[in-house]
């Protein structure tokens, strides 16, 4: 080694001067490092995170074309919500909620806006349904101290989310064994004139089925023709709205129907971006609260705005855009039916397997397969789970079900753009070694069992 060189001046010639040193994680660093050394900390840091192409459990986009990739890499700059600036970004998002709009079957021109996901969009959505009750309350000068919100067990957590931080009583439908959506018989109990809507799951994160949205919307009109009650549904279709319009596209669930108002849907599932984009759309523009929007002079040109975050890239939404003109109705119909013919080319490896029952694969459903133990092993699906995972590295999850379903256990496995024929061969295989290995020796040892919450991963 070079004699003439203190320890700095070593690691400046040679780098990688973090790699005998804590990563910084408390204090503020009072130094810095070189570009490279930064970049290297921060990638040795992530390789041990989760590996996407072993990732059942996520709902979200981890592959786009290279072309998208340049998309998204060359705009991270452009601020979404800087409308005098980027005007052309504007227009971009109003192209695809025109295109949404219209895969949605809305009757005339409509209005809708970008979010950050399908959480934003429910936020906003339902703060908007909200203040349509206020309005029809006070019409009547009636009392709006009790807002209610119907919806079933089968929900994503953003629901009970939105009811706690913005005060509206959640009546929810709870789930049996056996039964994991809900229907208008459900939801009939429950409605009153202080139901500011409904809202129904296209997709469930739990089996991936729907709910019985034809039903809910007639018991919906004939409680408007009969008490007078116009209660509004609201479709949940973070996950479905870009599967059952290309998968089933003669089922009515979208504006076809009535009494729905507004749809949210999450870009960055199956509409094939990357996280950070998700949408709301209204059926007319009339079903957005004009309280809610809010029109400011902002570097000097008038915005309109309906959003919960501000400042925000713009470089999702044009992914978004390339999707859209990239694929059009054909190929991401293409796209949807490879992943559903994967889903029950595993569906049929698993039931061969002889350990498992599929839940509800003769129903329409998202491109999954969710199944669980039939009840005569010695071990239970949180234990296939971590063995599969100790042994491949596969993330496959284990849940229970919401209640008053607690009982039943699950296992699900998305199966997306990245999860080819022959990955799906490999994970047949690797489910059926873990199942013989826990066989042999009885179920996971309690010390091996990670301790899995009830949590199907989103
Ligand atoms: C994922 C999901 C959400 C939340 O969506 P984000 O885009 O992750 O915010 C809400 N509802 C359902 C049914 C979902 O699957």
């Amino acid at each position: 080694m070079n004699k003439h060189l203190s320890a700095d001046q070593a690691a400046m010639l040679y780098g990688n001067r973090f790699l005998t040193e804590d990563a910084p994680d408390g204090p503020f660093p009072e130094g810095g490092m070189s570009a490279l050394d930064a970049m290297r900390l921060v990638d040795e840091e992530l390789a041990l995170e989760g590996d996407p192409n072993r990732n059942l459990a996520t709902f979200v986009t981890t592959w786009m074309e290279p072309e998208a990739q340049r998309i998204i890499g060359e705009n991270l700059y452009r601020n979404f919500i800087d409308h005098a600036e980027y005007p052309i970004s504007a227009e971009l998002e109003q192209r695809c909620i025109r295109m949404l709009a219209d895969l949605y079957h809305a009757p005339g021109e409509t209005t809708g806006c970008r979010t950050q996901g399908s959480s934003e969009a429910i936020m906003l959505g339902a703060l908007s349904l909200k203040w349509k009750w206020k309005q029809r309350r006070e019409a009547e000068s009636k009392p709006i101290d009790k807002p209610n919100l119907v919806f079933g067990g089968d929900v994503h957590v953003v629901w009970d989310k939105f009811c706690r931080y913005f005060d509206v009583e959640p009546r929810i439908v709870p789930l049996q064994d056996g039964k994991y959506v809900i229907g208008p018989e459900d939801v009939e109990p429950h409605v009153d004139e202080n139901t500011i809507g409904v809202a129904a799951v296209l997709g469930t994160t739990f089996t991936g089925h729907a709910d019985d949205i034809v039903g809910i919307n007639k018991l919906l009109v004939d409680l408007k023709g009969d008490k007078g009650l116009d209660v509004p549904l609201h479709i949940d279709g973070a996950s479905g709205g870009f599967v059952w319009p290309f998968l089933y596209p003669d089922s009515e669930w979208d504006f076809r129907l009535e009494q729905v108002r507004s749809i949210n849907v999450s870009g960055h599932k199956f509409g094939l971006v990357y996280p950070g984009i998700g949408w709301l759309i209204f059926r007319e523009k009339s079903d957005l609260a004009e309280d809610l929007v809010f029109y400011e002079n902002y570097l000097g040109k008038t915005d309109a705005t309906f959003t919960l975050n501000f400042s925000t890239g713009a470089s999702m939404v044009l992914a978004q855009y390339y999707n859209f003109v990239r694929y059009g109705r054909e190929g991401y119909a293409y796209i949807m039916k490879a992943m559903q013919l994967n889903a029950e080319a595993l569906a049929s490896k698993l039931e061969a397997n002889g350990n498992f029952e599929l839940i509800g694969a003769d129903q329409e459903q998202l491109p999954l397969v969710a199944f669980k133990l039939t009840g005569e092993q010695d071990y239970d699906e949180f234990d296939v789970s971590w063995q599969l995972s100790a042994e491949r590295g596969w993330m496959l999850p284990a849940y229970t079900m919401p209640p008053n379903a607690e009982d039943v256990k699950v296992l699900r496995a998305l199966v997306k753009q990245t999860l080819s024929r022959e990955q799906i061969d490999r994970l047949a295989d690797d489910i059926q070694t873990a199942c013989e290995t826990l066989e042999k020796k009885g179920g996971a040892h309690p010390s091996e069992r990670k301790k899995m919450k009830a949590s199907p991963g989103y």
